[in-house]
């Protein structure tokens, strides 16, 4: 048995010292980044945040409107190709090739479901290999498999949490590591199982071995709010993917529920008289993790007897359009960017200093 002693951190665990800048103004901040690849030929341009792959953000309402801000949506693998063949005749498919990115994991159906898709629009520039456990044998040797039958695809893979494996993967044949185990929202895998790796730090060390060989990394899962996805940026991750942020909105996937509450205030008759309290609905979104047992029951038949489920399931305010949400987000980003003087979010690492904290905001009114 072995222990790490070194210091790992969480988002909550630091702060952006803010810097001298000559930035007058955060319209001034480019979001947009361009990217080449170690393996795939193809260069790619725009902003580097992705919906993640879980059916309730992995949508094709979701890809809609991030196609406009140029974000990437990665697809859930649960849509039959028909619903591909609707969605892709009613949008702009150079627009989809950039930003629409399917997503699969190891099994042989996986492999059979993305021939056919790719098959129906081979133009699809990016694809997502995603397994909750990036770090057996196994997996490398299918990313080297995928690698050879796409040469020209920008693929993702992972989700893995240290250098060694970002490395392997990378030279197995990926481009892009998504790096993350058990920092998700909906995600009980540290719960279940006692396994993980504070995100901020995964981020920071799978970054500085992933940029050593012309790779990138994904950081994924655990951002709660603009500030840590600036942080994910801050700490070398070249594109952040989100979930619970992304949820409860008009776009995102997951059965809407209506209750009626108690207020504390009174309705009264035309005379002022008491008649009883008043009541309002509060509108809900359901949103849950990928291995919850919902997810389970909805795609696979329930849990296996050899599983135990390693995501929740929660209850998310309905949020409205999630237009307002990207805007916030990308305006805390361009915010950040000014308060350290980064120009361009691939600027922000080298105009990073994070300060250890005690506490991260003040939490008066909550
Ligand atoms: P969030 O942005 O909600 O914090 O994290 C989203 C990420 O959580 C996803 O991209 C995926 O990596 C991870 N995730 C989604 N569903 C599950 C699940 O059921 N279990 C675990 N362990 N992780 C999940």
């Amino acid at each position: 048995m072995l222990i790490e002693e070194g210091l790992r951190i969480d988002f909550s665990d630091v702060l952006f010292k803010p810097m001298r800048s000559t930035l007058r103004s955060r319209s001034e901040v480019q979001l947009i980044r361009k990217m080449k690849f170690r393996h795939s030929p193809a260069t790619w341009e725009g902003v580097p945040i992705m919906a993640a792959n879980m059916d309730t953000t992995g949508t094709f309402a979701i890809a809609r409107k991030f196609m406009q801000y140029r974000m990437i949506t990665t697809i859930h693998k649960h849509y039959t190709l028909d619903d591909w063949k609707a969605f892709l005749a009613d949008i702009d498919t150079a627009q989809a090739a950039e930003y629409v990115v399917p997503s699969m994991g190891t099994s042989d159906q996986d492999i059979q479901r993305i021939r056919e898709l790719f098959a129906l629009f081979p133009r699809f520039k990016f694809l997502c290999i995603d397994v909750a456990n990036g770090y057996s044998e196994f997996f490398s040797g299918f990313v080297r498999r995928i690698r050879q039958e796409f040469p020209e695809i920008i693929l993702i893979a992972g989700n893995v949490v240290s250098g060694d494996m970002t490395q392997e993967l990378i030279l197995s044949g990926a481009d892009i590591v998504k790096v993350g185990i058990g920092p998700g929202s909906a995600c009980t895998t540290r719960i279940q199982t006692g396994v993980g790796m504070s995100q901020l730090s995964a981020i920071i060390d799978c970054a500085n071995v992933a940029h050593g060989l012309d790779g990138q990394v994904i950081g994924d899962g655990g951002c709660t709010c603009p500030g840590d996805v600036a942080k994910a940026f801050g700490g070398g991750a070249d594109f952040v993917m989100i979930g619970g942020m992304f949820a409860g909105h008009d776009e995102s996937g997951g059965e809407m529920i209506e209750e009626v509450h108690q207020t504390s205030q009174m309705e009264t008759d035309d005379n002022g008289t008491v008649i009883g309290p008043m009541y309002e609905t509060r509108r809900y979104k359901m949103f849950y993790g990928m291995s919850s047992k919902k997810a389970n029951e909805k795609y696979a038949g329930g849990l296996k007897d050899y599983r135990s489920s390693e995501g929740r399931e929660v209850k998310i305010p309905y949020r409205g359009p999630i237009e307002a949400t990207i805007i916030d987000l990308t305006g805390g980003l361009r915010s950040a960017c000014t308060y350290v003087g980064a120009r361009t979010i691939k600027d922000l690492p080298k105009c990073t200093t994070f300060v250890r904290v005690t506490t991260q905001y003040n939490t008066m009114y909550e």
